[in-house]
């Protein structure tokens, strides 16, 4: 019968190879193609990193998850797939069949886009992968024990910012319980038009409170730059200024993984894969994407290029649309197919405080420009959520359950967020982002 196979076993992969397992008969395979032997927790990392949590609080062994929720697991790399003969290859040299294939392989990093940049050979740590992060954590403890100036932010053309404002927040908390924030001059490095934009332009609050945050922590924000270069010791603005750092965390711009751009006609220029609103690969039925290696447009026009964020909610709301397109193309499942309606809530975490975003949805109407609502709310509640939600999926993925009725109704009581919803009426060849 069939074999669906899933790339990535990520915060995207992993809930939708659960997902397929679930709606799929069993006479169905389902392949998980893992490059490395663990399951990370993204989010995770970043108290990895700072040194607040051990990495081992963020990783799951993929092995015996696969064995006792009935996956067929191969651990390697994909190195090439050929469209035409639905055929995987991976760096061991198996090659795998598929029937459908749910693409969820997360971002390429593109540190090369600037002199100096990167954990492998350049001046900045990162907090991207589970090797990242523990690089970053020795940096970061051989810098609090002869600190100097502090440079985080992201990179022209990055879409995720998230991170670059919790671990400036965090970074402060911490060195402020050390007694040693006056030696530390922290500088937030952003494209981002204003701060407190995040990829997510008009979220109501989200910029006074965020800004308002970074100025009451004393932390200096620049916003609408590029940085050009980075050295030992300066991270460099197209503008000519010199922002002196002993520490430095930048986000780089994501693209599509490197096996996507050497299959002709699979991605975009950047490596994103073009999705229909199913999620289906226009041009390739079998194909399906979802999370950070999919297409979406940044809607704002800005002066310093940014990408659109695509949040762990989203993916995950993604993973649901896929696995149900997919038992619904084998007949496994009757109904119409699903699309994920990007209605995103995200917990930052910065220290004794956080700020809950929701964005309902994502990207506004491209009729009207309108959402349904957004909002950004503060608290030190924001902390304890995003805690219990990273104990509650890991909880979730150790039991193979991905996306439990109870979550979706929590979801839908708490915050008037829903993941999917039918499809609606589109022309055939409707593209959901160009
Ligand atoms: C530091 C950081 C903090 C974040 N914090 C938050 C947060 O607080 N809230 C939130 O909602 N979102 C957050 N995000 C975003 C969130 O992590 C992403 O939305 C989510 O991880 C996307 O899931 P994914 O499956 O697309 O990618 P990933 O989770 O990155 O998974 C991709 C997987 O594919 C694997 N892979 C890649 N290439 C191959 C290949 N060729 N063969 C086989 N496997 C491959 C990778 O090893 C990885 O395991 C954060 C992101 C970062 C970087």
């Amino acid at each position: 019968m069939a074999n669906v196979v899933v790339i990535g076993a990520g915060l995207g992969g992993l809930p939708t190879a659960y997902e397929l397992r679930h709606l799929l008969p069993s006479e169905h395979t389902v392949t998980l193609i893992a490059e490395h032997p663990q399951f990370t927790f993204i989010p995770g990392l970043i108290r990895v990193a700072l040194d607040l949590e051990p990495i081992a609080h963020m990783q799951l062994p993929l092995a015996p998850l696969a064995k006792r929720h009935g996956l067929e697991l191969v651990t390697s790399r994909v190195t090439h797939m050929d469209l035409q003969a639905q055929q995987i290859t991976v760096a061991d040299g198996r090659t795998i069949a598929y029937d459908y294939v749910a693409i969820a392989t997360g971002p390429g990093l593109a540190f090369d886009q600037i002199p100096g940049f990167g954990p492998h050979g350049g001046y900045t740590h990162s907090v991207c992968n589970a090797s990242h992060a523990l690089e970053a954590r020795e940096a970061w403890l051989a810098f609090l024990d002869d600190p100097g100036p502090l440079v985080v932010g992201a990179a022209p053309g990055a879409g995720c910012f998230g991170p670059a404002y919790e671990f400036a927040l965090m970074a402060d908390w911490i060195l402020r319980r050390k007694g040693i924030r006056d030696r530390v001059p922290i500088t937030m490095v952003t494209p981002e038009p204003y701060t407190g934009h995040l990829g997510v332009s008009g979220v109501k609050n989200a910029k006074e409170l965020t800004q308002g945050l970074l100025q009451k922590q004393g932390i200096e924000a620049i916003d609408n730059a590029a940085i050009t270069e980075i050295t030992a010791d300066q991270v460099i603005l197209e503008d000519g200024r010199r922002i002196p750092q002993r520490y430095a965390m930048i986000l780089p711009a994501f693209r599509g993984v490197q096996f996507i751009h050497q299959v002709p006609g699979l991605g975009n220029d950047k490596g994103f894969i073009p999705i229909l609103p199913t999620h289906q690969h226009p041009q390739f039925p079998s194909v399906y994407a979802l999370g950070v290696s999919v297409h979406l447009a940044q809607p704002d026009k800005t002066r310093v290029p940014i990408g659109m964020p695509k949040s762990g909610q989203m993916t995950e709301a993604m993973g649901m649309a896929v696995a149900r397109n997919i038992a619904v193309a084998l007949g496994a499942v009757a109904g119409s197919p699903q699309v994920p309606t990007l209605e995103a809530i995200c917990f930052a975490e910065f220290g004794d405080t956080g700020i809950l975003y929701v964005a309902a949805p994502v990207i506004p109407d491209p009729v009207t420009g309108q959402r349904r609502y957004s909002y950004a709310v503060q608290g030190p509640w924001v902390v304890w959520a995003k805690t219990a939600f990273e104990r509650y999926f890991m909880v979730k993925m150790r039991a193979g359950s991905a996306m439990p009725w109870f979550e979706r109704l929590g979801l839908r009581l708490l915050f008037g967020v829903d993941l999917v919803r039918p499809q609606p009426p589109v022309a055939p060849k409707e593209v959901a982002s160009v």
